[in-house]
């Protein structure tokens, strides 16, 4: 049996961590964990808390990191993570959430944080035609749609544009990326977790490469 892993995946707003993570997921037998996808589930549910996470989302602001820290903490005591892992998909976005996030899994260090990189003129192509499963959050595109009409292959859950994928939120989250998220890169290569990984090419390249330097991290650890 494969054993499971403790990911994270970082990159930007339509680097293909939402895909990878959906592949890796299945690869490592492990859960996803979308801080995105979790929100918006709330969103959906029109929630109270959902109604709050709303107005930060559609602006593309980042939710204070105590709520967020909330969110995870929560995630990460559920038996399937403390048995086979996770790969942390949009999570941690600040230095605040990474200290946090290494002192909860202290006990059992992350195996490795991939650095998903893909050129900006690329990503603002990527966003523009990208369309997404309102329930289990699979990705698509115009140039890549559902095999009918904008229905999910998988869940068969309705395949649409996201509300924060407007120019301006997009601008603003990739600003917000630039100052909060991408000194992670930096903060995680000091403590000897990082590794780089070309997000461009067929998804399948893309994941290849990814299950290649996780697996050699993997066999270093053993
Ligand atoms: P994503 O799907 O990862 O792009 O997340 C969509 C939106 O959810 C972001 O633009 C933020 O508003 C919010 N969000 C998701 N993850 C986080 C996080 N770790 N910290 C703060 N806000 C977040």
């Amino acid at each position: 049996m494969i054993p499971g892993a403790r990911l994270v995946m970082l990159g930007r707003q339509g680097a293909g961590k939402g895909t990878q993570c959906i592949r890796l997921s299945h690869h490592y037998v492990v859960p996803h964990i979308s801080t995105g996808d979790i929100l918006r589930a709330a969103v959906r549910e029109q929630t109270e808390f959902g109604l709050k996470a709303k107005a930060f989302m559609q602006e593309g602001n980042l939710l204070p990191d105590d709520v967020i820290l909330g969110i995870i903490n929560e995630r990460l005591e559920r038996d399937d993570t403390r048995t086979r892992g996770f790969i942390l998909d949009g999570f941690p976005r600040t230095v605040g959430q990474a200290t946090t996030l290494m002192e909860i899994t202290a006990p059992r260090c992350i195996d490795l944080v991939v650095d998903l990189v893909v050129p900006t003129e690329v990503v603002l192509a990527r966003l523009a035609g990208r369309r997404v499963c309102t329930d289990c959050g699979a990705n698509y595109s115009v140039e890549r749609p559902p095999k009918f009409g904008w229905v999910c292959d998988s869940c068969r859950g309705d395949v649409v544009q996201r509300a924060d994928d407007t120019t301006e939120a997009i601008e603003r989250r990739l600003a917000i990326y630039e100052r909060e998220t991408a000194p992670l890169t930096a903060w995680f290569t000091e403590r000897d977790l990082l590794a780089t990984v070309d997000g461009l090419g067929d998804p399948d390249e893309v994941s290849a490469r990814l299950f290649s330097v996780i697996d050699q991290r993997r066999e270093q650890h053993r």
